[in-house]
């Protein structure tokens, strides 16, 4: 295992005081960062995405669990301490400097497959995660999804029917991959600490219901929960068919989007593609 200088020394060393404009809250505690990168299967040789690594707290983590890993940071003060990193595992680490938004991430990883792992900045986080879920093409190029987020929107992410937070995002993280809770993370754990609490959710794939188009189910659900506290028939009047296809699949046009398993959502969808 390499030896490296404790995080806090490299920090300073680099002068890389926390931007709170990129959302840096970084994590330093190493047990917590090797259970962080414990969370998918065994990191052993597989290639991994990590968005955002920083100083690279998490990125020693996927290096220590025999990771090959890409990464992609924003800001270049962090790309000496990074290069430093490499350096002590070589030919294992890649750092490339842009904005993850705008990158292709399939082609950075030259098509192969990857799992991602981060410790992003929450709006980046969720709309990284909508894009990395979204899209014809399943199952994707990426084998895991292993990502940090404010806990209210992990909780949404892995929210069941009836619940005040099971809306959009749920139904997007559900209706073809496996989302999981994988462990809560207190404030205190970020360096500064954040104003809430953070939570790792945990993504795998699923097979991809037949004869359904992922822009129809987004658009669904887009409509169902865009108006969530009136009835179906109201908030879903707006898409051609979509009444209609309540009713002959028997669902009652009086409900709220809220009570919908996610089986129903791609029934619906189903029936509009
Ligand atoms: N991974 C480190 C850790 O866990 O300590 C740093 C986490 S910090 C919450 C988020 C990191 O993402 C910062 O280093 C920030 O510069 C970077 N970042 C923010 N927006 C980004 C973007 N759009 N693309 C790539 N990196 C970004």
């Amino acid at each position: 295992m390499a030896d490296l200088p404790p995080l806090r020394e490299v920090i300073a060393r680099h002068g890389l005081s926390a931007s709170k404009a990129l959302g840096q809250n970084f994590l330093f505690d190493e047990q917590l960062l090797d259970r962080i990168a414990a969370v998918p299967d065994s990191l052993d040789g597989r290639r991994v995405l990590e968005i955002g690594p920083g100083p690279g707290g998490l990125t020693r983590a996927l290096l220590r669990a025999g990771a090959q890993v890409t990464a992609i940071e924003m800001d270049r003060r962090c790309l000496p301490a990074l290069e430093e990193l490499g350096g002590a595992y070589p030919g294992r680490l890649q750092v490339i400097e842009g904005d993850a938004l705008k990158l292709d991430h399939g082609e950075i990883m030259g098509g192969e497959p990857f799992a991602v792992l981060s410790n992003l900045p929450y709006n980046v986080g969720t709309a990284l995660f909508t894009r990395w879920m979204g899209g014809e093409e399943w199952p994707p190029q990426w084998t895991s999804l292993t990502l940090m987020f404010q806990q209210e929107v992990a909780q949404r992410i892995v929210a069941k029917p009836g619940s005040s937070a099971y809306g959009r995002l749920a139904v997007l993280a559900q209706w073809r991959a496996e989302a999981k809770l994988a462990m809560k993370v207190h404030r205190s754990a970020f360096t500064p600490p954040p104003k809430v609490m953070s939570a790792i959710v945990h993504v795998e794939p699923a097979a991809m219901p037949e004869g359904v188009s992922a822009r129809i189910l987004e658009r669904v659900t887009e409509a169902a929960f865009g108006q969530r506290r009136k009835m179906l028939r109201q908030s879903l009047k707006g898409m051609p068919g979509a009444v209609d296809a309540l009713d002959s699949l028997g669902i009652d046009p009086q409900r709220r989007a809220e009570t919908l398993q996610v089986a129903d959502f791609v029934a619906l969808a189903r029936e509009l593609t």
